[in-house]
């Protein structure tokens, strides 16, 4: 029996995320075994390892939802001992154990293999964070937002998703407002192409106001509730937002005049159950077209050091990305 570490969750009086000794054959039955080289710490993986039942129904558990490493063993046609993958979503971290561990098992069809233009450190220095700040504004460039129709707000900008959505739209052109709690993290922000920092206090006032002043060509919000509603309440005419987090709420109060008075859109971002083609086409431009130098945000820990970079999450305190160094 091979022993491998693995973030092991369990619940006692609370729930507490501690490194443990596990065994190959407790993992899952799948049908390819992937020695994980790197992982990543995303805002999930902190609900995940406190015991949010939404992510996770059942512990003790091992979070981590991806990773990237090189295939062990496979069952399956397609991949072969040797192969060089990556994943992120679907079940892995969520009700499969994780990728916060030397390895993982799980089916063919969530892998894909690595693209050429990027290694395994770089797919997990963004991982699924980097990847849904992508989607995001792969949505903004479909609803035919251009740099010229004006500013862009990304809100929760210090954050995974934020901090990677500031560096691609402002490498693609767009002038970026970054929406930050962190008053002390504008030089950070203006570092990754920002060129204004901003209060997201600001995007909480008129709330109650049914609209507010057009001041967004778009926005990428990973944080929801009020902050979501002001912005869409002051995007330009026809302006457009990628909505894909819930770090300052799930609900928000709207009403539809920015929708039949302004035409904005309200554009929706799904990383985990999107299909597996999608995901490839999105990982080979993140590898060729859209391929960042994302050090500058980067902060590398062992495992041993996720407990704590978890309660960092939990306090809203992450600043960048966080990569977990399996090898
Ligand atoms: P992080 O923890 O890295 O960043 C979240 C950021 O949100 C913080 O750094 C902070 O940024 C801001 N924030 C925290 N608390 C609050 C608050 N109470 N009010 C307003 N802003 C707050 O998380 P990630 O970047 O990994 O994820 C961001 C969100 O996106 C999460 O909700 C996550 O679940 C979601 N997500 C969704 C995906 C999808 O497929 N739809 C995939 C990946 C993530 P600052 O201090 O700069 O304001």
């Amino acid at each position: 029996m091979t022993a491998y570490r693995a973030l092991w969750v369990t619940e006692e009086s609370g729930f507490s995320p501690n490194v443990v000794e596990r065994n190959l054959a407790d993992l899952p039955a799948g049908e390819v075994l992937v020695r994980v080289h790197y992982s990543s710490l995303n805002y999930k993986d902190a609900l995940s390892a406190s015991g949010n039942r939404g992510v996770t129904r059942n512990y003790p558990h091992t979070p981590g939802i991806d990773a990237a490493g090189i295939v062990e063993h496979s069952d399956a046609e397609g991949f072969v001992a040797g192969d060089e993958v990556i994943i992120t979503g679907y079940d892995l971290g969520m009700n499969t154990f994780g990728g916060l561990a030397d390895y993982i098992r799980v089916p063919a069809s969530w892998l894909i293999k690595r693209p050429v233009g990027l290694g395994l450190r770089e797919a997990m220095i963004l991982g699924t964070a980097g990847f849904t700040a992508g989607l995001c504004v792969h949505k903004l460039l479909r609803a035919g937002i251009q740099p010229s129709d004006g500013d862009i707000v990304v809100t929760g900008a210090t954050g995974g998703v934020g901090s990677v959505a500031v560096k691609l739209l402002s490498q693609l052109g767009y002038r970026v407002v970054a929406a930050t709690g962190k008053a002390e993290e504008g030089p950070f922000l203006q570092q990754l192409g920002a060129a204004e920092v901003i209060d997201r206090a600001l995007l909480t006032e008129g709330a109650n106001k049914p609209m507010l002043k057009s001041r967004w060509a778009g926005a990428v919000d990973t944080v929801g509730g009020e902050i979501l509603f002001n912005v869409i309440k002051s995007l330009n005419y026809g302006g457009s937002v990628a909505c894909c987090g819930l770090t300052a709420g799930t609900d928000f109060a709207g009403n539809v005049f920015p929708f039949i008075l302004r035409g904005v859109n309200l554009l929706g971002v799904d990383s985990v159950e999107l299909p597996l083609v999608a995901k490839a086409s999105m990982w080979d431009m993140l590898s060729l077209q859209w391929k960042m130098d994302l050090e500058a945000l980067v902060e590398e820990i062992s495992l041993e050091q996720v407990p704590h970079a978890i309660t960092q999450i939990l306090a809203g305190k992450q600043k960048g990305r966080v990569l977990v160094r399996m090898i």
